[in-house]
C-alpha cells in the first residue's frame, strides 16, 4: 500500500531530522513506529502527508510516486492523518468534525455508509452528534479524530500517538477499536506510539526510531521481546 524507501526530511533550513528512514506498511497491515521524546515519528508522519519535503528518497502509495505530490492531494489516494493532539475543531458540532473529514471524492460518495459504521463503532459520537466537540472528554474527542479520518474513505489511516493524554483504560479502549476496525474493513494502520508495548503487541510489523534513523525492526511480538527494546523502552 505504502512504501517509504530511505527517505531524508527536516525543517526548513536545519539539518535533517530523518536519515534514510525505508517502512512498508502491505495492504490491511497494522505497522507500529515507537520511538523516543523527539525521535522524529511526527515528522515522518509529516514528510508522508507532504507537508515538509523530502530531501531524499522516495514515498510510493499503490507503486505511484508520490514524493513530489501536493500534500491537498494526498488524502484523495486513500491516505488520511489523525494528527498528535487530536486537532478536532473545537467550535463545530461532533458531526460537523465528521463532515470535514469526507472532503475526498470518495468520502463524499460513501458518507451516509461512513457515517453509520463510524456511529456503530463510536456509538458515543452519535450520542453527541450535536454537541460542540471541544465539550467531549479527551477519550471522546480522539474518537472524533479518528472517526474524522475514516470518513475520508482511507486505504491507510495514519495515527500520531492516539493515546496522549488519556487515562489507561481509555487508551486501550481506544486500541481495542482500532483493531476492531481494521478488522471490520481490512484498513492498513500506521501507528506511532510511545506506549510501546500495546503498540508493539498488535502489530503485523514494527520499528524503532531513534534519532531520525530506524534502528530496530521486526515482528511486533519479537521485537517486544527484544532485549534492546525491553530495557530502554519497556524498563525490565
Ligand atoms: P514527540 O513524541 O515528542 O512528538 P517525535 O518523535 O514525534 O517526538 P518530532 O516531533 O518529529 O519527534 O521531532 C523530531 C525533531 O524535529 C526534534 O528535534 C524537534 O525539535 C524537531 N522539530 C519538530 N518540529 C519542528 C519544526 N516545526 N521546526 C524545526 N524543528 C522541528
Amino acid at each position: 500500500m505504502l512504501e517509504i524507501e530511505d527517505i531524508t526530511a527536516g525543517y526548513s533550513s536545519s539539518i535533517a531530522v530523518l536519515h534514510g528512514v525505508s517502512i512498508k506498511i502491505g495492504q490491511g497491515q497494522f505497522i507500529s513506529v515507537v520511538g523516543p521524546n523527539g525521535a522524529g515519528k511526527t515528522t515522518l508522519f509529516k514528510a508522508i502527508s507532504g507537508t515538509i519535503p523530502l530531501r531524499g528518497g522516495r514515498i510510493r502509495c499503490e507503486g505511484q510516486d508520490i514524493s513530489n505530490l501536493e500534500p491537498s492531494l494526498r488524502p484523495h489516494l486513500g491516505i488520511a492523518h489523525v494528527p498528535e493532539g487530536r486537532q478536532v475543531f473545537p467550535s463545530m458540532t461532533v458531526l460537523e468534525n465528521l463532515e470535514m473529514g469526507a472532503a475526498t471524492e470518495k468520502g463524499r460518495r460513501e458518507w451516509k455508509d461512513n457515517l453509520e459504521r463510524i456511529y456503530t463503532w463510536f456509538p458515543v459520537l452519535k450520542e453527541r452528534a450535536s454537541q460542540y466537540a471541544g465539550t467531549l472528554s479527551g477519550g471522546q474527542q480522539q474518537m472524533l479524530a479518528i472517526g474524522r479520518g475514516l470518513a475520508s474513505s482511507p486505504k491507510l489511516l495514519m495515527l500520531d500517538e492516539p493515546s496522549m493524554g488519556l487515562a489507561p483504560s481509555i487508551a486501550d479502549l481506544v486500541f481495542d477499536k482500532m483493531m476492531e476496525i481494521r478488522r471490520d474493513i481490512g484498513l492498513s494502520i500506521l501507528l506511532v506510539e510511545q506506549r510501546v508495548a500495546e503498540a508493539l503487541q498488535f502489530a503485523d510489523r514494527g520499528y524503532v526510531l531513534e534519532t531520525g534513523r530506524i534502528v530496530l525492526e521486526g515482528n511486533g511480538e519479537a521485537l517486544k521481546a527484544d532485549d534492546r527494546v525491553r530495557q530502554a523502552y519497556l524498563g525490565m
